[in-house]
């Protein structure tokens, strides 16, 4: 069953403007007790606090910290999070348009069963071992574990895009596969063309190659079969980003839903 996407969304600028200005006034407040709490654990620290060097330095910090934008993501139970409107997808390896690499195998949906692209460095072999691996679009960071078994290193994210066609609002899931590293966390905002791990072999079981989803139903997680095998719930990566390559560049935020997977080797998602 696919996942219904709502439309929550479109919050006005002044709001966004807002509520950037309240986070980013935690942020500096938690960074200034840290800051404190610094101070005061420094055994040879003289009376007069703080020390006139650091009064100098806080307003510097401080500023910093606002033009950074280092407003932590705030999770309310359930609810979902607020996430930005991906402007646009790209492919994940080779960025952004694949160059140097190919698709070794394909999506089949009877079986044997294959729910993603194999992404394979030109080279052959392990020659794309370690090379880097990119966010497909704009997102949140969903799922970033090393569940071993088929899978080893797993990164999803979960993007929101508004499809033009329709003008509807969309959600959907891409997940990356036996990864060497991971380099996010689950949590974390991404922007298309980050970089959120590397290729790998899942621990030497296979040979290298990024094994590449995108699930037009956010609730699959690591349960792939408690779902039908149909393209209501998996797209054919590569058609979807050649579909929804780019898209208008949104400024209002969408309200992705959270807690959508079951936990799994005592992981837990989003
Ligand atoms: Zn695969």
């Amino acid at each position: 069953m696919a996942h219904r996407s709502r439309e929550h969304l479109s919050v006005p600028l002044i709001s966004l403007a807002r509520e950037s200005r309240r986070a980013c006034t935690i942020g500096v407040r938690g960074f200034l007790s840290q800051r404190r709490q610094t101070l005061k654990q420094q055994p040879d620290q003289q009376a007069g606090f703080p020390p006139p060097a650091a009064r100098r330095r806080l307003p510097i910090a401080a500023t910093l910290l606002l033009l950074l934008g280092s407003a932590p993501v705030v999770l309310a139970d359930g609810a979902g999070v607020k996430i930005p409107i991906a402007d646009g997808f790209d492919f994940p390896v080779g960025k952004p348009e694949g160059t140097g690499y190919y698709i070794a195998r394909g999506v089949r949906l009877t079986p044997p069963v294959h729910f993603g692209e194999d992404w394979n460095g030109k080279g052959g072999g392990d020659t794309d071992l370690g090379d880097p691996v990119y966010a497909t679009g704009d997102g949140i960071v969903s799922w970033a574990y090393d569940v071993h078994v088929g899978w080893g290193n797993v990164v999803m994210i979960r993007h929101a895009y508004r499809d033009p066609s329709t003008g509807e609002l969309k959600f959907c899931d891409s997940l990356y596969g036996h990864l060497n590293e991971i380099k996010v966390k689950v949590g974390q905002i991404v922007k298309r063309g980050d970089q959120i791990g590397t290729i790998g072999t899942n621990h030497g079981m296979y040979p290298a190659h990024l094994h590449f989803e995108i699930r037009n139903n956010i609730n699959i997680g690591m349960q792939r079969e408690s779902v039908n095998r149909d393209y209501a719930n998996w797209a054919v990566p590569s058609d979807f980003i050649k579909k929804y390559r780019r898209l208008n560049r949104e400024w209002g935020k969408a309200m992705a839903p959270t807690g959508t997977y079951q936990d799994y080797q005592g992981f837990k998602g989003l």
